[in-house]
């Protein structure tokens, strides 16, 4: 009888993944999960520090979210959500509306982070379209930006991990040098500037901003960039930039939104509102897929109009407004209120960003320890005076993984970086056995 990895290796490609290291290391077969913890068939617990791709907000098998879920799951599974509405879709919006950026009060759900993306850059090209600007219908978007992998998600993202190969297929749009405050291209360091490189912005503004529909950006922290984290002061020019030359701001704070930065949303720690704000992974705990494009009164306003007019946004995915996940997420923003979860959070953070410090304090190849919120990342490098990195043929951010995998932690890494992106509810205790799993792993691979 073949094994369940056996069986899994026999059909299944997962994801974002080189097969052949499967080889050597099958995939893990998680059993169940309760909490921070995944548990494979033999009982073997691993702790998910990155909540599963940063979407678990509150704990796997949450109580309060199963039960929501459950009591839907017998009163309506799913609906065609044109023409159709349901109760929980209503009062999530509801829900939403008290803690979404100020103006923000239209909502078109999508079915994943990626479809809310592509929502927003069609909708940002039609608003000007029928507003009378048809030569904007170029977008800018910030250099090692992530947005999803979708093909316009994929051409408004700069990483070229994930998007060199596609160049051909792609939209030609307008990637801006974004700030890089461990390596600045400006010659400044974390925290001891005045936004220097705002000048790339200013250029690009300059030069393209009258063909531009909109940018779009990851509020503060860009994620898939390896949790680089950039001042408010950045974004908040940037928003000036596109009052002054008509250009919509779309903050995808698909993986920044519900707390993860500490603040309900990235963009109020710049105290700016986008004209269209993207959220999915956290909005539903992370339980099922699902997204919004939530934009302003005035965007949805310009698609208002009578039948036959051609300006509705004929713009649709099955799974859109889904039952089960606006169950999912109302239960997750009755927790979020209810229970304090971001004060809590707060002062785990500020317990955790201690206690790595002491944990690395003199590591001979930390490069920079970064964080926000309760996320922290630790970047290694070859030489941390010259921050040359790793050669990557030698898959040091790999090894740490294995390593960790080893050691019942899930520390995926991104190049040499790895990262800390917990449920907002962690206990200390549990960030404690985070750490020390964590040292063990990294010192195994880059012995002191
Ligand atoms: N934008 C950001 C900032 C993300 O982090 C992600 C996913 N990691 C996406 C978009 C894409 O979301 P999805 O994988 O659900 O399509």
């Amino acid at each position: 009888m073949p094994t369940w990895e056996e069986r899994d290796l026999a059909h299944i490609w997962h994801p974002a993944t080189q097969m052949k290291d499967h080889e050597s290391h099958p995939p893990v077969i998680v059993d169940h999960a309760q909490g921070v913890w995944l548990y494979d068939a033999k009982g073997k617990a691993y702790l998910d520090i990155v909540s599963s791709w940063w979407a678990n907000l509150l704990g796997h098998c949450n109580a309060e979210i199963n039960a929501a879920v459950k009591e839907q799951l017998d009163k309506l599974e799913h609906v065609i959500f044109a023409g159709f509405s349901h109760e929980p879709a209503i009062r999530l919006v509801e829900a939403l509306l008290a803690v979404v950026p100020k103006g923000l009060t239209r909502f078109h759900f999508n079915d994943n982070g990626s479809s809310s993306v592509e929502a927003a850059l069609k909708m940002s090209f039609q608003y000007h379209l029928q507003s009378g600007h048809a030569e904007k219908k170029r977008f800018m978007c910030l250099g090692e930006g992530y947005h999803g992998e979708t093909i316009g998600a994929l051409s408004v993202g700069s990483m070229d991990l994930y998007a060199k190969m596609y160049q051909p297929m792609m939209m030609d749009n307008i990637h801006i040098p974004a700030p890089d405050c461990y390596r600045c291209p400006c010659g400044k360091s974390r925290g001891q500037c005045s936004c220097e490189c705002i000048r790339f912005a200013e250029r690009e503004f300059e030069e393209h901003a009258a063909e531009t529909a909109a940018l779009i950006v990851e509020p503060i922290l860009q994620g898939a960039a390896g949790m680089r984290i950039y001042p408010a002061e950045y974004l908040r020019r940037l928003r000036e930039l596109c009052n002054k030359h008509r250009v919509l701001l779309i903050c995808d704070e698909i993986a920044t939104g519900f707390g993860r930065t500490g603040k309900m949303f990235a963009s109020e720690h710049a105290g700016i509102s986008p004209d269209i704000l993207c959220i999915s992974k956290g909005l539903t705990g992370g339980y099922l897929p699902m997204s919004i494009a939530v934009t302003t009164e005035e965007i949805y306003r310009t698609f208002y109009a009578d039948y036959g007019t051609g300006r509705a946004f004929v713009h649709s995915h099955t799974y859109a407004g889904n039952p089960l996940a606006c169950a999912a997420a109302l239960a997750v923003q009755h927790i979020l209120k209810e229970n304090r979860i971001l004060e809590t959070a707060a002062e785990n953070a500020r317990w955790l960003t201690r206690e790595l410090q002491q944990a690395f304090a003199g590591h001979q190849n930390l490069g920079e320890m970064r964080h926000i919120g309760l996320v922290h990342a630790l970047e290694f490098v070859d030489d941390p005076a010259s921050k040359r990195p790793f050669d990557a043929a030698r898959r040091i951010g790999y090894k740490i993984y294995r390593q960790g995998l080893a050691n019942g932690i899930v520390l995926r890494p991104i190049g040499d970086t790895i990262y800390f992106n917990p449920p907002l509810n962690i206990k200390r205790e549990e960030l404690a056995a985070a750490i020390e799993r964590t040292m063990a792993a990294v010192s195994a691979v880059l012995p002191r």
